[in-house]
């Protein structure tokens, strides 16, 4: 089942709770209610608060490289075991993340990357204009920022061009790609150490400047155009018996009803769908940044070390260095390492910088085993929708994800394959959490 076959019967629904208010959830609700409905945006947070609050900030129109690539299998295990590799399993969440990783490395080979590229990429291509359109509604233009990313490699021959499938995944999908060695480099990015040798220039992208106050913007815009934000934490949906009627709404202070629900809680949603009949492998694939207050500097682009895997943003809270991947449960506390690991990598990429008032923090990005995110009904719960699972990309992905939502809500045409999307694709397989 998928959006496209799913009975157009939410279609004359009149009522929405979109729950979780982290930045999908608020462009889910933004755009059903758009389409006239009466939407309820709840958390149990303020928005922005969780994975949202944090991030890199960049919008990835070029983001259609899946983690799990062909020859992962041979330096993963190395990787997994290494303390400062940019990917670890959390070692008390061994027993989920043990199959979660089994099933990214299934998916691991050349045609199945390259089927997940194209999905990636009619998600995320038409990033850059969406937010510039949102943000100039919310009325913080300044926010979004139209600048080609930088990308280098500690090893001067690291970056694979010619033979490397990233790259090849890249250009194929329209990425305008430029290399600058030794000067080039230098005049391009002064502050970037010198032991870089040579890089890559990526466009066009583009990144906001503070992911949160982005988010809260997007949020206010909701709230002027009707939609109530109410603080609460779901507990448990009961679906309408015999298919039809309301849903109802468990949760802690009150119980409401809804003719559609949007489930867009991020890393939390695998045991809110259990009951429903829906098995997600949705982990929280928990990242890590640095923000540095009075770093001195301001990037000319946002720099990406891709042998490290993190990204250094300049940002209104100051200079950024986020990445990391730690597979695991979202609750889980965080392990600070992680953050020393990002401190001693900014130090390595920007010796003249003042990397001092660094303010660490932990988001888990909901992240399914394929790379792409669950978007459609629960199969056999018309009225119940999924949104998440972006992984990576989920700053990217929310203004197109919140207009598919509601699109096939509405029974709209959605303009692309949803296929590839939906929350069905794990189902009959005997792993998943
Ligand atoms: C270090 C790092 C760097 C990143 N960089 C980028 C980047 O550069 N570009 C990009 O596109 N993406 C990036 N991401 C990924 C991006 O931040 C996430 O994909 C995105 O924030 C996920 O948004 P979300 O709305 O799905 O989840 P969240 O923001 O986590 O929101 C989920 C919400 O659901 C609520 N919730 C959950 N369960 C319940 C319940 N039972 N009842 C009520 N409320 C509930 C939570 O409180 C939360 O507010 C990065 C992530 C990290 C960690």
């Amino acid at each position: 089942m998928n959006l496209a076959s799913q009975p157009p019967s939410a279609s004359s629904a009149r009522t929405a709770f979109v729950v979780g208010a982290g930045i999908v959830g608020i462009c889910c609700a933004i755009e059903l209610r758009r389409r006239g409905l009466a939407v309820t945006l709840l958390d149990r947070l303020a928005p922005a608060e969780a994975c949202s609050a944090g991030n890199a900030g960049i919008l990835a129109a070029h983001g259609v490289v899946p983690i799990g690539l062909p020859g992962l299998h041979a330096h993963g295990a190395a990787m997994l075991l290494s303390r400062d590799s940019p990917l670890v399993l959390r070692l008390g969440s061994l027993h989920h993340a043990v199959p979660w990783v089994m099933r990214m490395l299934r998916s691991a080979n050349e045609p199945q990357v390259h089927r997940t590229a194209t999905a990636m990429k009619a998600l995320y291509g038409s990033t850059v204009a969406r937010h510039q359109a949102l943000a100039a509604e919310a009325g913080v233009p300044e926010l979004i920022r139209a600048q080609p990313g930088l990308y280098v490699h500690p090893e001067a021959n690291g970056i694979d061009l010619a033979g490397g499938l990233a790259w090849q995944l890249r250009r194929e999908h329209g990425a305008q790609i430029e290399v600058l060695e030794g000067a080039a480099l230098r005049e391009a990015e002064p502050a970037l150490s010198p032991a870089y040798t040579r890089g890559v220039r990526m466009g066009p992208m583009a990144h906001t400047v503070h992911p949160q106050r982005l988010a809260r913007a997007y949020a206010a815009l909701a709230q002027r155009l009707g939609v109530a934000v109410v603080r609460d934490e779901l507990r448990a949906l009961q679906p309408p018996a015999g298919g039809s009627g309301p849903v109802q709404l468990l949760a802690a202070h009150q119980h409401h009803t809804a003719d559609v629900v949007v489930l867009a809680t991020g890393a939390w949603t695998a045991p809110l769908v259990r009951p429903l009949g829906l098995k997600l492998p949705l982990l929280a694939e928990r990242g890590y940044h640095v923000t540095y207050a009075d770093p001195g500097l301001e990037l000319n682009h946002v720099v990406s070390d891709i042998a490290a895997h993190v990204a250094v943003t300049s940002m209104e809270p100051g200079l950024r260095i986020a990445g990391t991947e730690e597979i695991g449960l979202a609750d889980a506390p965080p392990d600070w390492r992680r953050a020393e690991v990002l401190h001693r990598l900014a130090q390595r990429m920007f010796p003249g910088a003042r990397l001092t008032q660094g303010s660490r923090w932990m988001g888990p990005r909901p992240g399914l085993p394929d790379s792409l995110p669950a978007i459609g009904p629960v199969p056999g719960v018309a009225a119940v929708w999924v949104a998440g699972g972006h992984g990576h990309l989920g700053l990217t992905g929310a203004p197109h994800t919140g207009e598919l939502v509601a699109r096939g809500v509405c029974g709209e045409p959605l303009g692309l394959a949803p296929g590839a999307y939906s929350p069905s694709r794990f189902m009959g397989s005997a792993r998943s959490r």
